[in-house]
């Protein structure tokens, strides 16, 4: 069934009760910064600090994904109001802007790091700012954010052939896990793009959860595959963070492929072709 969205989206509505909807929140930078591609996906740290200051105030339990993840699986009870942060691309931001709010006000978070651009510091690199070094994310590591993957080189995934996608699932795995001496769990695909090839790969590389980007809310029957996320981008305020996550405005999500996320990928293949890199934001709707 697809009902028309208040705000003009045709959001898919699935016909059996999702189970209890869980906000899965996607951040990228938390920066004054507006330049460049990551501009969009950059939220100021006043706005950011008002976003976490909102959750902690509503009396949310935030969980990492992993630990999101295992309450799916049955493992350990889901505790009441649940909301899981996550973090995108692994920017230096993150450390300074990010991290000591989330912890003034104890809330948990993952934290999915390309793992290529690990400690470039020069404009042009992914998005074109500074990225977290392997020191900085042993630090976050041991403040309890819980560090995931998000792929070596930030590739298009569904559109790699099987032994190029796992190869990219499994380097950023291997590289994290020796870097840091930790388990990486859990997966986040680039741009939110999977298929059924790529989360095989995400599987068969061994981690137990992989979040995608529906912007919608997860919900307590969603694939541990293809977790949806709501992303929030640098101008959206607390109104819609309070949308997303305790009104049923926003839907939740299908679980998945639809026809139109098919037609995409096929597009983007088209495109990949015709342009090389042609279509690169730091993350897009995973339609
Ligand atoms: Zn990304």
């Amino acid at each position: 069934m697809r009902v028309r969205h208040p705000h003009g989206e045709t959001p898919h509505l699935r016909r059996v009760p999702p189970g209890t909807p869980v906000p899965v929140l996607l951040y990228h930078s938390v920066s004054a910064d507006d330049t460049g591609r990551v501009g969009r996906y950059s939220m100021t740290p006043a706005l950011f600090r008002a976003h976490v200051a909102w959750i902690a105030e509503q009396g949310f339990s935030t969980l990492t994904v992993s630990d999101y993840a295992a309450a799916l699986r049955g493992e350990i009870p889901l505790p009441g109001r649940p909301l899981v942060v996550t973090f995108d691309d692994g920017y230096a931001d993150f450390l300074d802007q990010a991290a000591p709010v989330l912890a003034e006000h104890r809330v948990r978070s993952t934290l999915y790091v390309t793992t290529r651009p690990v400690g470039e510091t020069r404009r042009g690199t992914l998005g074109g700012r500074p990225m977290l070094t392997w020191g900085e994310l042993r630090q976050l590591a041991a403040l309890g954010v819980e560090i995931g993957a998000h792929s070596h080189d930030h590739a298009q995934l569904d559109l790699l052939p099987r032994s190029k996608a796992l190869q990219q699932v499994s380097t950023c795995k291997r590289l994290l896990e020796d870097h840091l001496q930790v388990d990486v769990r859990s997966f986040a695909y680039p741009h939110g793009y999977n298929s059924s090839a790529t989360r095989r790969a995400v599987m068969a590389a061994g981690y137990a959860s992989a979040c995608g980007v529906q912007n919608a809310r997860s919900h307590t029957r969603d694939s541990l595959w293809s977790l949806a996320r709501i992303m929030f981008e640098r101008d959206d305020g607390v109104d819609r963070l309070r949308r997303a996550c305790v009104t049923d405005v926003d839907p939740v999500a299908r679980v998945g492929d639809t026809i139109r996320s098919r037609g995409w990928r096929l597009a983007r293949r088209v495109l990949v072709r015709v342009r090389a890199q042609a279509l690169a934001p730091p993350t897009t709707s995973g339609m």
